[in-house]
């Protein structure tokens, strides 16, 4: 099939729920895709800050295929040496005690807000203006963006929602009845938005004192994309609880919530399930991806490559006035515009790089973290081709 028909069956039979780009994808390889036609296009989006160590890595395609072929899929009723081996590789490189698996980022949120829940006994959340948590009903409800609750309602109750970086909003907030904090250490979705200096510190040391839990969602800044593990390492503030997911598993779909021992031991047999969850299958992808992380250095790779994309795209914002602004840390880059930049996504494509905009006018930067500087070249010249277009 070729794009065009590809395009219209989806019309036809699948639910419109995207603003999808008009091309098909058909294969991938380290930093690059082709679409059904054969173009290829760098892929600057690695499926949503996903495919971290690159697409078809030959070492999680042979993990999956192994463990294909040997057990698919077991109740957790059962035990496997597969998720016990993942759960002491994901506690080896962070800075908690204990996982619980599942499927996705918004069920890792969902999960976190549960644990918190059960732990400290009472219901009430504090969660950040312009977040995004996932599309789930409470993790909806968590996010501080209207757009996406909109016709949604009526939302989970228990969310009290303050602006991201302002501690004195929290101070204000915490009452008998809250349960914890929950943030993003670094809003991808809402437009590569990097703490204030100290924030994540000060809020963490407010937590202590008030004797609530602080809840990362880390299921976008993990897995290496900041340049450490995990975003808690990159800003030396160590959360009670950590939502992961996107990248966990090298593009197979998993979550996991993490935890410190005291916390996570508040979940009880019974309290907390999921079918699929920590399935052999994820579990074989999540350990072959995070050893590729590990003993291929990616994580000096992120900082080195993502220090020199954004001091590229920091030259680009000297030469261009209609950059406002470049944002992020280690592959988590966006630069933002004077202008919606919907248009510039399109006009990227057609040069073969993928990007996308979110918050309207930030052009985000999520490449697996195995992309090379001559890649990295490629997207600056592509860009700096279609800014010119944009500045006379
Ligand atoms: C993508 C994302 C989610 C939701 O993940 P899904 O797997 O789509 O449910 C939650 N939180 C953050 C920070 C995200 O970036």
């Amino acid at each position: 099939m070729n794009t065009e028909e590809i395009m219209a069956l989806d019309k036809e039979y699948v639910m419109q729920t995207y603003g999808r780009q008009p091309l098909a994808l058909k294969k991938g390889s380290g930093a690059v895709v082709w679409d059904v036609e054969g173009n290829s296009y760098i892929d600057c989006l690695a499926g949503i800050a996903v495919n971290n160590v690159g697409h078809a890595h030959p070492k999680v395609a042979e993990a999956i295929c192994n463990q294909a072929r040997e057990l698919i899929h077991t109740s957790n009723l059962y035990y496997t040496q597969q998720q016990v081996e993942l759960a002491k590789l994901l506690v080896d490189v962070s800075p908690h005690d204990l996982a619980f698996f599942c499927n996705s980022g918004a069920e890792a949120v969902e999960g976190s807000i549960k644990l918190a829940r059960k732990y400290m006994g009472k219901g009430e959340i504090i969660v950040m203006d312009n977040s995004f948590h996932g599309r789930t009903m409470t993790a909806l409800a968590a996010t501080g963006q209207k757009k996406y609750q909109k016709g949604f309602g009526p939302l989970a109750p228990g969310f009290k929602h303050v602006p991201y970086g302002d501690l004195d909003a929290i101070n204000k907030s915490i009452s008998d009845e809250t349960a914890a904090v929950l943030v993003e250490a670094v809003q991808g979705e809402g437009g590569v938005v990097l703490p204030p200096e100290g924030y994540l510190k000060n809020l963490k040391d407010i937590c202590q004192e008030k004797g609530i839990l602080l809840i990362f969602d880390e299921v976008q800044t993990g897995m290496g994309r900041t340049g450490e593990m995990f975003a808690s390492q990159t800003f030396h503030v160590i959360p009670d609880i950590a939502a992961l997911a996107k990248g966990i598993a090298g593009g197979f779909p998993m979550g996991a919530i993490l935890a410190t021992k005291e916390v996570g031991s508040a979940f009880q047999p019974g309290d907390h399930a999921a079918t699929f969850g920590g399935g052999p299958l994820a579990c074989a992808a999540a350990k072959a991806s995070l050893n590729v992380i590990l003993d291929e250095d990616i994580l000096s790779k992120t900082k080195e490559n993502g220090g020199y994309f954004k001091s590229q795209l920091e030259n680009l914002k000297d030469e261009y006035d209609i950059i406002k602004q470049v944002r992020g840390i280690g592959l988590m880059l966006g630069i933002e515009l004077g202008f919606n930049c919907v248009d510039l996504v399109n006009d990227m494509r057609d040069r073969g790089v993928l990007v996308n905009c979110t918050a309207e006018k930030v052009l985000r930067f999520l490449p697996p973290l195995i992309i090379e500087k001559e890649h990295i070249d490629m997207v600056i010249r592509a860009l700096n081709d279609v800014l010119s277009k944009y500045s006379d």
